[in-house]
């Protein structure tokens, strides 16, 4: 099984260092071709708006919706990842690209400029202590449909969430040495392909 991370912008090489540490096959997707070998997908923080026009001009938004909804692909999304996902951004800039996969609402730049970045402890459903979370000019989940299950809040809104085989989260779980949350997509990716 082999797990791609998105490679047109953003955090790239520490997703791959990570998955290298979890003993996973990992492969930088930048076309078509590569985006065919991997179970599971991992779309990094960065810039969503630069991320998402990058992957329409590669052919590879069309892609990716297409393997999600086939059910053959999963899909972890982290900050800017997260963004492109997302069925709704109530802040999104006009024409702002989406892969319009997740059934959520975000909010794009959920946290006020004198708290653009932090660093905090954070209880994550299903694992059994916290972990350090880092937020670089986060999103939230605002609303979330039936489907989705909620593994992590704060008091203003969602920073982790599940449908299916799409995972999301606010924070940049590849800038922890903890790898528990790549070792939960990685299960996931797992049971698609069994
Ligand atoms: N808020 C940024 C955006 O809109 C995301 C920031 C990040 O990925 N660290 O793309």
């Amino acid at each position: 099984m082999k797990i791609g991370v998105l490679s047109v912008q953003g955090a790239v090489t520490e997703h791959l260092r990570h998955l290298e540490q979890c003993n996973v096959e990992s492969i930088a997707v930048k076309n078509r071709e590569t985006l065919q070998q991997v179970s599971g997908l991992i779309i990094p923080g960065g810039e969503s708006t630069t991320i998402g026009k990058l992957i329409s001009i590669f052919g590879l938004a069309d892609s990716i919706r297409k393997r999600s909804k086939e059910g053959n692909l999963a899909i972890f999304g982290t900050c800017a990842g997260m963004i492109l996902m997302a069925r709704d951004i109530s802040d999104g800039l006009p024409g702002q690209p989406s892969l319009n996969l997740m059934d959520v609402q975000v909010k794009r730049n959920a946290f006020g400029r004198q708290q653009e970045s932090f660093e905090m402890e954070l209880q994550f459903n299903s694992l059994d202590h916290p972990l350090t979370a880092i937020f670089i000019r986060a999103p939230i989940i605002e609303k979330t449909g039936s489907g989705v299950t909620i593994l992590a809040s704060l008091p203003e809104g969602i920073v982790a969430a599940r449908q299916d085989n799409l995972l999301a989260t606010s924070f940049h779980p590849e800038l922890v040495k903890d790898l528990r949350i790549h070792q939960y997509f990685i299960d996931m990716c797992h049971s698609l392909s069994s």
